[in-house]
């Protein structure tokens, strides 16, 4: 039998596996940590089915691209593309550790990006059909990250631009699909074949090719229009929540995750501003019968929500959830003469010609009056539509002037369960009014599936935690560090209370949960407790109202700086056998409280040139570090906080990354004579890699190499066209000395791609304390620019990330007397 038909043998099995989409949004694609769930959500998939992959641009990229185009055609786009292009070339190096295929991926949308900038720079304006095509460089820049970030965890990932599949109208922005042309695509691309397509969300093109994008938060519908289209066993949607919830939890804290809910209530709470999920994406899952979950990348073992065609039994009565839109404006006509013709029927047209979308309509009785809430941006071209529909009433006296409300908004009450249920209504208005919110217009679906209204726009966020706890019976405080901690004491108690204890102060951050993108609170309680004692203390915009702290006195020649932000898996404070247990102890709470202690202590005795600085996200992005990076410092030395075992580190290896490829001639293995098995070559390489001599340093050591991965062959019978391996070397000195070692060795017997290169460190150290190395890398060379970099602190690196996190409570102790004293030497004071 020949090699051939042996290996097509292999596909059907793989053909007849169902097709599963997975949509991952902008918060789930930002940072390793997050493309280490997705790879371990596809991993568990790829057992069952075959998946497809569909990913937002990174966080708050689209709405940067969208105002770079804005400033463009005033020529002042510069800084902000300068940002995009620092973002995407970081994450490269952060979750795709800088592999090359990803590098020169992301380089060559970047330089798209510049290109289009340019242009809109230069003829001072941008169409729809541009504005397209730069809002399409988030999606396209994201599928690069994520399909190499998921080869680097090997995984058969491979990147793919939608404008190839999802075929669309022209309408610029807001395009609506082709679902037969796009079926037969999707069908076609997307045919299983061995690897992970990895597909931009969002993005479409017309017939004839042009970029079109399918509108704010489109990359939902894109996954359903792709479910639909391969009629999909699931689509599962990933995203920051733990499911579609009974309130936003941004608004209402303790809202709750919905185990289960009918494709009629996710449309109606979509529709009114759950923007979880975006409204289209229900109907063409309903039309196929293609159930929804939504699942959080924050917390993959957490259910989530399952959206099934009809509307489950709930024990939590007949209100499913409430929503609300917080920018609407209302429009009122009033004083309508007595027409023969429905006066609201003309009204709506009129409306509908303009294009103003009617978010919610209220008719008074007799039609003397009538009451739209449209979207703001849709307010001015209404008046002018009604000016002209109405213009012989207006010319005749017999209506008054259309009054117009800014500033308000919407709120609905959501449940199928409603329509069986009397007296919801007279409970909505009813506490509304307890509590004196006043109603500006109401309108009844007339599905009964939703009670909407609208609020004036101070009122909304108080009328939906009123709501909610009349549903819901929750109690609705907004989130604050003191709640949040569940802390006995607060952070003002503790500063008042004179010294601080470094052991209480753990405690307390500890129990203040503060996952990576997670740190208001505890940022809060630290800002609290600083200016409590007296610091001057700014915060450092990061991004979705994340800070980094900064504290000074009179200006820092010492900054002590370390993270607030944890990993996964908060558990709480407890001290046991000696030892402070607790998500975050030794890595890197202890330490901040550490520093706090010591700065504290400093101050007191009169010490004031050090400052405080807490960063965010380093367990993710090091968004936080990387903000601070660009921020002016005065401060000549930084001290850093990761869990040393009380040393000071004198030195820590750099990283190397790189990939050799090695091409073959396939051939029939029963005949050696007419092939060349690359695999083959690859182990002969290999092997005579391990005999390489690298350079050593007295202090760090010996260079390492660590095969990550070797990818190659396709089956037994057949010699291997190509075998591939992922190097991560670290380094002990320069890195030209080892890319020459490796590029002699190799000579032309293989394809060599250098991939990130972070140097390795060297640390002042002072006198009187025990040094160490590390081998690993730090955000250190990411703070260059905050001082002399030393590091230091109690705990150790192996406890770190574990369920049994912990610092020894004297060795907690020991490290405030250990910043104190190195600020001291360092300060010759
Ligand atoms: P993604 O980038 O993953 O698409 P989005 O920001 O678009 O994420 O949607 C998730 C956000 O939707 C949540 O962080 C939450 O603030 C908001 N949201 C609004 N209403 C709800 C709701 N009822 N249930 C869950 N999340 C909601
Ligand atoms: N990135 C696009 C947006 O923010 C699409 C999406 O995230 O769904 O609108
Ligand atoms: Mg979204």
């Amino acid at each position: 039998m020949s090699s051939r038909s042996e290996a097509t043998n292999v596909a059907p099995s793989d053909a007849v596996l169902p097709r599963r989409v997975l949509k991952f949004g902008g918060t789930s694609v930002t940072g390793a940590a997050r493309i280490d769930v997705i790879a371990d959500v596809v991993r568990e998939r790829m057992k069952e089915c075959n998946p497809v992959v569909v990913v937002s641009a990174m966080s708050g990229v689209t709405e940067q691209l969208r105002r770079a185009s804005e400033l463009a055609t005033r020529g002042e786009a510069g800084e902000l593309l300068a940002e995009i292009e620092r973002r995407h070339r970081d994450a490269v190096q952060e979750v795709a550790c800088g592999r090359p295929e990803a590098v020169e991926g992301v380089e060559k949308v970047l330089r798209e990006a510049a290109r289009l900038i340019q242009g809109i720079e230069l003829v001072r304006e941008c169409s729809p059909r541009t504005l397209d095509q730069v809002l399409s460089l988030g999606e396209r820049l994201s599928i690069q990250l994520v399909a190499w970030g998921l080869c680097e965890r090997g995984l058969p990932a491979r990147p793919v631009d939608s404008s190839a599949i999802i075929v669309t109208d022209d309408r610029h922005v807001e395009a609506e699909v082709d679902f037969p042309a796009t079926e037969e695509r999707a069908l076609r691309l997307l045919a299983p074949d061995g690897t992970i397509p990895v597909v931009t969300g969002f993005l479409g093109a017309t017939p004839t090719g042009d970029r079109t994008t399918l509108g704010k938060g489109g990359s939902d519908y894109s996954a359903a229009v792709l479910g639909w289209a391969l009629r999909a066993e699931e689509v599962e949607i990933w995203t920051d929540v733990s499911g579609v919830m009974t309130a936003d939890p941004r608004t209402v804290p303790d809202a709750r995750p919905l185990r289960s809910l009918g494709f009629n209530e996710l449309l109606e709470l979509s529709h009114w501003g759950a923007r979880v999920v975006h409204p289209k994406t229900v109907r063409p899952l309903r039309e196929r019968g293609v159930p929804l979950s939504i699942r959080n990348t924050m917390a993959p073992s957490d259910p989530g929500t399952l959206v099934t065609p009809r509307s489950p039994k709930s024990n939590m009565g007949p209100v499913r959830g409430i929503a609300s839109i917080d920018q609407v404006g209302l429009l009122q006509l009033n004083g309508v003469g007595h027409g023969s013709e429905s006066v609201t029927g003309r009204f709506v047209h009129a409306l509908d010609e303009a294009q103003c979308q009617i978010l919610l309509l209220s008719q008074g009785c007799s039609e003397r009056s009538v009451c739209v809430a449209l979207p703001p941006r849709a307010v001015r071209p209404a008046l002018r539509a009604i000016d002209k529909a109405f213009v012989l009433e207006r010319r005749a006296g017999l209506m008054d002037d259309p009054s117009v409300e800014g500033d308000c908004s919407i709120v609905a009450v959501v449940g199928e369960g409603m329509k069986d249920m009397p007296g919801i209504a007279g409970k909505v208005f009813g506490v509304l009014g307890e509590h004196g919110i006043s109603i500006r217009a109401i309108a009844q679906g007339s599905s009964e599936l939703n009670i909407s209204f609208v609020v004036r726009q101070k009122d909304v966020h108080e009328a939906v935690r009123i709501l909610h706890r009349a549903f819901f019976g929750t109690d609705v405080q907004p989130r604050s560090a003191e709640d949040a901690s569940d802390a006995a004491i607060t952070a003002k108690e503790l500063a008042d209370h004179g010294p601080i204890d470094v052991v209480e102060l753990a405690t307390e951050m500890i129990a203040i949960p503060s996952l990576s993108g997670h740190e208001h609170a505890v940022c809060d309680f630290v800002m609290d407790l600083l200016t409590a004692k007296g610091w001057d203390v700014r915060t450092q915009p990061v991004n979705a109202g994340r800070v980094n702290v900064w504290a000074t006195r009179k200006g820092g020649e010492v900054t002590l700086t370390t993270h607030l932000d944890t990993v996964p898996g908060f558990f709480p404070p407890r001290i046991d056998d000696g030892k402070l247990y607790g998500r975050g102890s030794c890595d890197a709470k202890g330490i901040a409280a550490a520093m706090i202690c010591a700065a504290q202590r400093l101050a007191d005795a009169g010490e004031e040139r050090v400052d405080l600085l807490f960063v965010v996200g380093e367990e993710a992005s090091s968004d936080g570090a990387r903000v601070a990076a660009a921020l002016p410092s005065t401060s000549r030395w930084m001290v850093n906080g990761e869990p040393t075992e009380s040393g000071l580190v004198s030195a820590s290896k750099g990283s190397l990354r790189c990939i050799i490829r090695v091409r073959g001639q396939e051939a029939h293995s029963a005949y050696p004579e007419l092939g060349r098995s690359a695999v083959d070559a690859m182990v002969g390489l290999l092997s005579e890699l391990r005999g390489l001599k690298l350079p050593t340093d007295p202090e760090l050591g010996e260079t390492t190499v660590n095969v990550g991965t070797i990818r190659g062959g396709s089956a037994a019978n057949v010699f291997a066209g190509q075998c591939e391996v992922e190097l991560m070397i670290r380094l002990v000195g320069d890195a030209d000395e080892v890319k020459q070692a490796i590029a002699g060795l190799v000579g032309d017997r293989a394809e060599l791609l250098w991939g990130s290169h972070i140097p390795p460190q060297r640390y002042q150290v002072v006198e009187g304390f025990k040094t160490t190395t590390v081998a690993y890398t730090s955000d250190v060379p990411i703070l260059s620019t905050w001082g002399k970099p030393l590091m230091f602190g109690p705990g150790s690196i192996h406890h770190a990330h574990t369920s049994e996190e912990h610092v020894p409570v004297e060795e907690l102790r020991g490290a405030v007397d250990a910043y104190e004293q190195i600020v001291r030497e360092l300060l010759g004071s």
